[in-house]
């Protein structure tokens, strides 16, 4: 069953088009790595996903509920209810952490289901604590972001994002801000997350995890998808601007 689908989804930023007509389906339990050179589009397409951009033109569908669509050329987005059930149904984890700086690291991982989703504190903080020790951060749940590791702030944003039980969880370069040693350590968080059965969709250039881990590898190049298929077709496609972007990671 889809869990996400895109059609035809259009972006401008003014004259400039930076996603043409991009369509695919996401199936449950599936786990994607989006991939492409810096400035195809990448980010902005994940954005859209969550209204952090508005959309051009185009469909998003999110678990069976129209995220937007487009009617007379307009796009025209759900309402708030629906809204906040896709966002409580998506998590995400940007390159750059976002924690709140301010609090604590368990207070980061209840805020979301304590203040959107009603959550006791309670439970909140149980459900809190047994992401953080999943992640290998029980000893860290009343320290401060300043205090931790890159490797561990990303972790802490990854039980963040898992904290609302969502259906499907989007990365954007996760690991790129790290040093070498510590992308290991969060790339082998994310692989640990396969046995949640969670969707993910995952931008990245680490293209060993990448190949190794997912279902199907989305080619990105200048706003355009060029593959949707599996790794191993993509790693001997004859594309040639696909050929020329791998060629690079050797
Ligand atoms: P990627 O994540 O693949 O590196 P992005 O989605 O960040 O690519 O960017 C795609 C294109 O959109 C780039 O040309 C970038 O400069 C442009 N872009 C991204 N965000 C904005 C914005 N807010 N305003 C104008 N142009 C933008
Ligand atoms: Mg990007």
């Amino acid at each position: 069953m889809s869990i996400l689908s895109v059609k035809n989804l259009e972006k401008k930023f003014g004259d400039l088009t930076v996603l043409k007509d991009i369509s695919f389906d996401i199936n449950d339990g599936e786990i994607i790595s989006i991939i492409g050179s810096s400035g195809s589009g990448k980010s902005t397409l994940l954005r859209c996903m969550n209204q952090l951009e508005t959309i051009t033109s185009g469909t998003i569908t999110i678990d069976g509920k129209t995220l937007v669509e487009t009617k007379n050329g307009t796009p025209v987005y759900a309402g708030k209810d629906v809204l906040k059930e896709i966002l409580m149904e998506t998590g995400f984890v940007f390159q750059n952490f976002n924690l709140f700086p301010h609090y604590s690291v368990l207070r980061n991982v209840m805020e979301a289901p304590v203040c959107v989703a009603g959550v006791s504190k309670k439970q909140a903080e149980e459900k809190a604590m047994e992401l953080l020790k999943k992640l290998g951060l029980e000893t860290k749940a009343d320290a401060y972001p300043c205090e931790l590791s890159g490797g561990q702030s990303q972790r802490v944003s990854i039980a963040r994002a898992l904290a609302l039980e969502p259906k499907i969880l989007f990365f954007d370069e996760p690991t790129s801000a790290l040093d070498p040693e510590l992308t290991g350590e969060v790339l082998k968080v994310i692989k640990s997350l396969t046995d949640l059965h969670i969707t993910m969709v995952i931008v990245t250039h680490e293209m060993a995890f990448a190949k190794e881990i997912s279902d199907r590898i989305i080619f990105m190049d200048k706003g355009v998808i060029i593959e949707d298929a599996s790794p191993d077709e993509v790693f001997s496609s004859n594309n040639e601007r696909t050929r020329e972007f791998l060629g690079k990671y050797h």
